[in-house]
């Protein structure tokens, strides 16, 4: 369950502010989506680690036990953040490549059932005015060049693809997605690692569709995330349902409607969920969606929020027999904010992430320089970009340490004896020794499929 009946709570698409909130059963702190700035303080963390990284790519070192983010990127070379460009990241290679795994693996997962879309940063302000976003939230919205603005959102661009399409009741639903780069303004107080962010990407998505579909929509969007979960280890999900406010849009049996659709979308998925009378969005009702990591903190990353009010406001339609027809709107991401998940991965996982995502899968350690072209046999045999070889020309127990300090899952030596057998020695992760094997009998672990 998220948090309790006095909670905050800040989500992908919701501009409300947000807070640490407390599990109602448990005690347990919720983490949203804006409330990194609550966090424990650098120092009070950092001080009770153990500190020995070096913010260095290839020759660092964080000790184990280390949960903070901010400590483990920039040690494993995946990212760093300089004041030049406050609230926003320098993603370095093997950052670059996480980020890449994570996307490759969400948009495998959507595959079939969204159709992906890229749309503008940059806005001439009158489409904000017409969604009321100026209005209401123009305070964090990013003003350039006097005349323009920066997206803070990707839903506005999404009515408008929709808009372009001309679209029958034959093409609903139609799920728009994208991994959408959005920029809010944050005070420089509240930024915290990549967890708080002013230029961040969601994993975004939203569906046009009929009334009569919200509800198996609902309920296949509770699946596909809960299983996105599983896939990076966080098989818990909470899920609250927030209802109708006192200021809203639309009639009580239009509101009754969308929440039993609601309801009966999260059951029919399988899931037990807590209502929050009173905290829905006067455009709808939403869902919130919290994962629990391996200190037990709860954060809320999902989120599904039914919208009655945006599309007819930006003047989207659809043909169908008796005339035309607005769509109603499901705004809803899986991740919230790429980003902010990634931190959450990194502390969830100590650093150590799965062999199938890790950006490096494996470390091969050629002997002697002739053992070389044997580890770049090794290196195409595994079939993985993900595959490196240290020929630093240090010592093998060195190279090891390095290996195991770069969190690499898997390590393999190579010299003459296995070069003659066409063997390797591997070492995996959590393994004391290593094993020689046949070459071709080794594959590096997959994405679930
Ligand atoms: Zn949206």
């Amino acid at each position: 369950m998220i948090g309790s009946g006095a909670r905050t709570r800040r989500s992908t698409h919701s501009w409300t502010s947000s807070a640490v909130s407390r599990n109602k059963d448990c005690g347990a702190r919720v983490y949203t989506q804006r409330n990194a700035c609550l966090f424990s303080g650098y120092g009070e963390k950092g001080s009770a680690l153990k500190r020995t990284h070096r913010n260095q790519e290839g020759g660092c070192n964080v000790t184990t036990g280390n949960h903070d983010h901010r400590l483990i990127g920039p040690a494993l070379g995946y990212f760093h953040i300089q004041d030049d460009a406050a609230g926003s990241v320098f993603w370095h290679p093997r950052g670059a490549i996480l980020y890449s795994c994570i996307q490759d693996h969400i948009r495998k997962r959507l595959s079939g059932a969204y159709r992906e879309v890229r749309s503008p940063q940059l806005y001439q302000p009158r489409m904000w005015e017409k969604s009321g976003h100026l209005e209401h939230y123009g305070e964090n919205i990013y003003r350039v060049d006097g005349d323009h603005v920066l997206k803070p959102m990707n839903c506005p661009a999404h009515v408008e693809i929709f808009k372009a399409g001309n679209h029958s009741h034959h093409d609903l639903p139609l799920r728009l997605s994208e991994f959408g780069c959005c920029h809010r303004k944050e005070p420089s107080g509240a930024l915290h690692g990549i967890m708080r962010l002013r230029q961040f990407v969601q994993d975004d998505a939203h569906i046009f569709c009929a009334e009569e579909h919200v509800e198996e929509e609902v309920s296949s969007f509770c699946r596909l995330l809960r299983r996105v979960y599983a896939d990076f280890g966080f098989p818990d999900v909470d899920v609250g349902l927030s209802l109708r406010p006192d200021d809203r849009a639309g009639s009580d049996e239009i509101w009754d409607r969308a929440e039993d659709a609601l309801r009966s979308g999260i059951s029919a998925a399988g899931l037990a969920y807590e209502e929050y009378p009173g905290e829905g969005a006067f455009y709808g009702p939403k869902i919130e969606f919290g994962l629990k990591d391996s200190l037990g903190r709860r954060w809320q990353c999902g989120t599904l929020q039914l919208d009655m009010v945006l599309p007819g406001r930006l003047g989207a339609r659809y043909s169908a027999p008796g005339g035309h027809r607005v769509p109603i709107m499901l705004h809803r991401a899986i991740l919230g904010s790429m980003e902010r998940f990634i931190g959450i991965l990194l502390e969830h996982h100590e650093g150590d992430l799965p062999e199938w995502l890790a950006p490096v899968q494996a470390i091969v350690i050629p002997v002697e320089e002739r053992h070389e072209s044997y580890a770049s046999r090794i290196r195409s045999s595994l079939g993985s970009e993900r595959v490196e070889i240290d020929a630093s020309g240090r010592s093998i127990s060195d190279r090891i340490k390095r290996a195991i300090a770069a969190r690499s899952p898997v390590i393999i030596v190579a010299g003459d004896r296995e070069m003659e057998a066409e063997s390797i020695s591997v070492r995996r992760r959590g393994s004391r020794r290593s094993l020689e094997m046949p070459l071709a009998s080794f594959s590096l672990e997959c994405p679930p499929e």
